[in-house]
């Protein structure tokens, strides 16, 4: 752990430790990006705060310190940053733990596209949902295929024991093993990746039971 949060002080010259407690570190200071999304280059220094979980159980997370406009969609009301789903977190890594990464991953490219949205009005690469819809889109991209399919690949991943003999349930018509098998087989060997994935899909379950009921 105290590598992880070496590495990021180095990478962030700016930012300094503040503050810890029996769950995170918070780390504070200025982010300086230095970044460009298709025509439009950004080199800006932005204050933030860093809380890095001391359990891999958690995923860090970003409060700004007032860059972003509060009436700006992907910002909660506390000043967190919604970077993105947690299960995109989770598989980013799952694929690479460390927090540098992170931060060039999400935390960067979030600026980014918050600075391109204010100058052009839209977002660079179309907008992502927000609550059960985004979690949705987030696995229409892991799999590749629609919402009604990554619901029931996500079902198979939740619920069944995996056979890669029987038919993939994105409905190819071809069998696990020569369809969605790897991906799902993903999601079963990593206990982090399997509590995340029962977690969304039971949230997203519920709010449609929700919404039938209304
Ligand atoms: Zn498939």
């Amino acid at each position: 752990m105290e590598r992880r949060i070496q590495e990021v002080l180095d990478y962030c010259p700016d930012m300094h430790f503040v503050n810890e407690n029996d769950i995170y570190i918070e780390i504070s200071g200025r982010l300086n990006i230095y970044r460009s999304i298709e025509q439009y280059v950004l080199n800006k220094s932005y204050k933030i705060s860093l809380f890095i979980p001391k359990s891999e159980e958690k995923l860090p997370y970003v409060v700004d310190g007032g860059s972003v406009d509060k009436d700006y969609p992907h910002i909660y009301t506390n000043g967190q940053l919604c970077l993105a789903t947690d299960i995109d977190m989770v598989l980013a890594f799952e694929e690479n733990s460390s927090l540098v990464n992170w931060i060039q991953h999400f935390v960067e490219p979030y600026y980014v596209t918050y600075e391109y949205y204010k100058r052009y009005g839209e977002y660079p690469e179309g907008d992502r949902a927000h609550g059960e819809d985004g979690i949705v889109q987030s696995y229409m991209d892991i799999f590749s295929v629609d919402g009604r399919h990554a619901m029931r690949i996500l079902d198979e991943i939740v619920y069944e024991i995996y056979r890669g003999h029987h038919l993939c349930p994105c409905e190819s018509g071809k069998t696990i093993r020569n369809c969605h098998g790897k991906t799902i087989l993903q999601f079963k060997t990593h206990p982090r990746i399997m509590e995340q994935a029962m977690k969304d899909y039971t949230v997203i379950l519920e709010r449609w039971v929700e919404a039938y009921a209304r």
